[in-house]
C-alpha cells in the first residue's frame, strides 16, 4: 500500500519535472548564461538568458526579421516574457523588428539610447511602448544594471555629449558572469571606441558582438587590444548590399587569434558559459535538454577539431599540410562560401585529394 503510493508520488514528481523541464525551454544548466546571436540577415538581435531565469533581448532586426524570425525563435525559446528589450540606436535593422515583439510578449522595462530620430517606424515604437506603459529608461556610461543571474553589468556607451552619428551613440553593455565577459558593442564606430577606451570602464572580454556588422568603421586595432576577445561574433546579412562584414576586419581579428563566427555563415549562434568557460552549442543541442556533462566538453576539446569555417588564420595553419598561403586561400574561399563538407575544401587551390585525406579527421564544419 505504502509502496504504491510512494511509486504514485514518484511518478507525479517525475511528470513536474518533465513538464518544467519541457516549459522552461530545458536550456542548459541552472548556473548558466546563455546567448543567442539570432540570425535576423541583415541587422542584430540578441536574445540573453540569465542563470536566474532572466531574459532580456537586445535589438530584434527590421521588421520582416522581428516578425519572421525573432518572435518564433523567442517562442520555439519557451521565453513567456521579456525582462529587458535594449533599443541600441534607432536604425531600422535594429528596432525595426522590435514592434511585433512587443505586440506579442510582455515586457518590463525598455532601455534606451535616447537619441532623436523621426522615421515613422521609430516613432510607432515609441508610441507603442508609451500605450504598453512599459518603464522606459536610458542608458548612460557608468550606468550599473541590475540584472538577476548576472554578478555585474556595466553601459559602456552613450555618453552626453552625444558624438556625431547615430551609430556612435549605441548603448554598450558588458556583461560578466564569474570570470567570463561579454561585450556587446552595438553599432558604434571608431570616435566611439576611442571615448569608452579613454574613459576606462573597458574590461577584457572572451566574448564580443564586434560592432556594426564588421564593418570598416568600427573594430579599431587598439580597441580590440584592450578587449581580448577569444571569440567575436559578427552579426551580418549574407550577400548584403553593404560588402560587410569588411575583408580587413575580419583579417584583423584572425591575425589577433580571435576565432570569428559569423551569423551569416552559421545562422544563429548559441554561446554558453557557466562563469568559468564557456562553449559554442547548436539549437537542437540546447533544446535537447540533455545535461552537458563536464566529459562531454572534455571529450569534445580533446579531440581538438578544427572548424575551416571560423578557424582564426593561426589555427588553420596547425593543421597538416596546411601553411600561410593556404590558411589564407581556405579563408578567402569560405568567405565566398561556407565549406559544408570535406569535399568542398577541393575548391581551394592547392588542396587536392591528397592533402585533404590527412585533413578529413582533423576538421570539422
Ligand atoms: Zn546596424
Amino acid at each position: 500500500m505504502f509502496c504504491r503510493l510512494d511509486i504514485r508520488r514518484f511518478c507525479g514528481l517525475l511528470s513536474l519535472l518533465l513538464v518544467l523541464l519541457i516549459t522552461t525551454g530545458a536550456w542548459a544548466q541552472a548556473n548558466e548564461l546563455v546567448l543567442h546571436f539570432i540570425d535576423v540577415g541583415q541587422g542584430d538581435s540578441i536574445l540573453i538568458q540569465t542563470p536566474a531565469g532572466a531574459s532580456i533581448l537586445i535589438d530584434a532586426g527590421d521588421t520582416r526579421a522581428g516578425t519572421q524570425t525573432v518572435v518564433p525563435y523567442l517562442r520555439k525559446m519557451g521565453i513567456k516574457s521579456l525582462d529587458m528589450v535594449v533599443l541600441t540606436h534607432p536604425h531600422f535593422d535594429h528596432v525595426g523588428g522590435l514592434i511585433p515583439v512587443l505586440e506579442e510578449y510582455p515586457v518590463d522595462q525598455v532601455l534606451a539610447d535616447g537619441q532623436i530620430h523621426t522615421t515613422q517606424a521609430y516613432e510607432d515604437l515609441l508610441g507603442l511602448i508609451y500605450e504598453k506603459g512599459i518603464s522606459f529608461k536610458l542608458a548612460r556610461a557608468g550606468d550599473e544594471l541590475d540584472i538577476p543571474g548576472l554578478d555585474k553589468v556595466v553601459v559602456l556607451n552613450p555618453q552626453e555629449p552625444f558624438l556625431p552619428g547615430l551609430n556612435n551613440n549605441s548603448v554598450v553593455l558588458e556583461l560578466h558572469h564569474g570570470t567570463i565577459a561579454v561585450l556587446l558593442a552595438g553599432d558604434i564606430e571608431a570616435a566611439a571606441e576611442e571615448r569608452i577606451l579613454a574613459e576606462g570602464y573597458l574590461s577584457e572580454a572572451q566574448i564580443l558582438k564586434a560592432a556594426h556588422h564588421g564593418s570598416k568603421t568600427s573594430s579599431t586595432r587598439v580597441f580590440l587590444r584592450k578587449v581580448k576577445p577569444a571569440i567575436g561574433v559578427v552579426s551580418v546579412g549574407a550577400g548584403n548590399r553593404y560588402g560587410l562584414p569588411d575583408k580587413k576586419v575580419i583579417e584583423t581579428m584572425n591575425k589577433a587569434g580571435i576565432e570569428v563566427l559569423r551569423t551569416d555563415l552559421l545562422g544563429t549562434i548559441i554561446v554558453v558559459s557557466d562563469g568559468s568557460s564557456y562553449r559554442v552549442v547548436d539549437q537542437e543541442e540546447l533544446l535537447s535538454g540533455k545535461p552537458q556533462s563536464k566529459e562531454r566538453d572534455t571529450s569534445v576539446s580533446s579531440t581538438k577539431l578544427v572548424n575551416v569555417n571560423t578557424a582564426a588564420h593561426e589555427q588553420l595553419m596547425q593543421l597538416p599540410g596546411i601553411g600561410d598561403v593556404l590558411a589564407r586561400r581556405i579563408i578567402e574561399a569560405r568567405e565566398a562560401a561556407a565549406f559544408q563538407k570535406p569535399e568542398d575544401l577541393l575548391r581551394v587551390a592547392g588542396i587536392g585529394p591528397k592533402r585533404l585525406e590527412k585533413l578529413v579527421s582533423l576538421i570539422t564544419f
